[in-house]
Parts: structure tokens; C-alpha cells; sequence
């Protein structure tokens, strides 16, 4: 049978540090209340039931160090993340087997119409619009030196060179391990997926002119003027 020709998509590429190659980006997987200080200053419950998951697609990532406000919204909020490239593919993978799957990291920001998902929240609707739109994903290059599952060092976000947050990735709820297992026995994982592994404390609002910067420690910074 003579083989079907590829219709022509668009596809979204990750730069990756020191390296001259992109990685086609797949899906982009985020964890809620992964730390139990942002989850308090939510009102939400910080029980370690399951964790839940939500997805922004792949328009969403964007690694511009200037990206325009979006519209729809009044009320934009930060959320700094430590964000794990998926570098096999994991289908129903034990936590102590996580680490053979890991690319790589970045440092990410789960953009947020704060409105937007309030309303959703009250209506008991998805949140996809609220966390899932242009440039709602900004991340950093992404850092391969370091394979190893990440269970300790500083995350801080600035605003104008105000600290905003700043918390420790071993106060996540739930380990890299124990999400990425979670998430693979639900749906399998690619290479090029990424993973969002919640925020801490001290989200707040962004305003046009604002200069972000973000940094965990042993894995890089991001740095992004919004316009
Ligand atoms: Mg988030």
C-alpha cells in the first residue's frame, strides 16, 4: 500500500540548554496544591488523598522573555514550578523506576486567569481556558545535566525584584516519583511531555510592565517581561 503523506500541523519545540537540537513538545500535564502553604492560601483542603491533574496544550509553552498580557482577564496570576521533561515512554511505571524516564528540567510559570477559574471553580467547571492560552506556559531552556529526581532545593519567583514566593521542591505533597508513576498508570507519557509540579506559596498577580524572574535551584532561571 503506498504510504499516507503527512499532512502539514503545526508543531511547538522546546530549546534545550547548550544543546543544538528542539524537542517537539507533546502534552503539558499540571498538578494542583502540590504544596500545602499554596493549597492553605487557596482555602482548599490539604489532605494527601490523590493528586489531581489538568492540561494546557502545547500553544500554551512558550520560551519568548517577552510575551504580550492576554486578554480576557483582570486578574493574571504567577505560579513558579519546577517543570520535568519526559524523555521514554512510561506506561504504568513503579515510583522507584521514575528516574529512567526523565529528560530532563525547567523552569516554568502555570500562567493563571485568576478570574476566569474562580467563576469556573464556583460553577463547577472546567478550568481549561483559565490556565490554558497563549504564552500561558512559559518555561525556560530546558537543563538535561541533571537526570536525577529532584527532591530538594529553593524555588522563587521575583516580581520587579520583590520576592513573591519562595518555598523548598521537598515540600512538595507529592514527590516527582510519586506523581509521574500516578500520572503513567492513568495514561502513558512520551517523550517531549511536560509535567508542572504545583507552586508555593505567594502567588499574586501580574501587571503589564511586570519583570518576572524565577529560579530553582540546581536547575536554571526564567526571566519574562510581560508586555
Ligand atoms: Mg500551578
Amino acid at each position: 500500500m503506498k504510504p499516507k503523506q503527512l499532512f502539514k500541523a503545526q508543531n511547538f519545540f522546546l530549546e534545550i540548554l547548550n544543546k543544538d537540537y528542539v524537542i517537539p513538545v507533546g502534552k503539558i500535564y499540571c498538578v494542583g496544591r502540590n504544596y500545602s502553604d499554596h493549597a492553605i492560601e487557596m482555602n482548599e483542603s490539604i489532605e494527601k488523598n490523590e493528586p489531581f491533574f489538568f492540561t494546557k496544550p502545547p500553544q500554551s509553552l512558550t520560551q519568548n522573555n517577552k510575551i504580550p498580557f492576554p486578554q480576557n482577564t483582570n486578574n493574571l496570576h504567577h505560579e513558579v514550578e519546577l517543570v520535568v521533561l519526559i524523555g521514554s515512554e512510561c506506561k504504568q511505571v513503579s515510583p522507584s523506576d521514575v528516574e529512567k524516564m526523565i529528560l530532563g528540567y525547567a523552569v516554568g510559570l502555570d500562567l493563571t486567569k485568576r478570574d476566569l477559574q474562580e467563576v469556573a471553580k464556583d460553577n463547577k467547571k472546567p478550568w481549561d481556558l483559565s490556565k490554558g492560552f497563549d504564552n500561558s506556559a512559559p518555561v525556560s531552556l530546558v537543563n538535561i545535566s541533571n537526570k536525577k529526581t529532584i527532591k530538594e532545593g529553593k524555588i522563587q519567583l521575583k516580581i520587579n525584584g520583590t520576592s513573591r514566593q519562595l518555598g523548598d521542591i521537598s515540600e512538595m505533597i507529592w514527590s516527582i516519583s510519586e506523581l509521574i508513576s500516578y500520572l503513567s498508570n492513568h495514561i502513558t507519557l512520551y517523550p517531549g511531555d511536560l509535567i508542572f509540579t504545583g507552586t508555593p506559596a505567594g502567588v499574586g498577580e501580574i501587571k503589564p510592565g511586570d519583570r518576572i524572574e524565577a529560579s530553582i535551584e540546581n536547575v536554571g532561571s526564567l526571566e519574562v517581561v510581560i508586555k
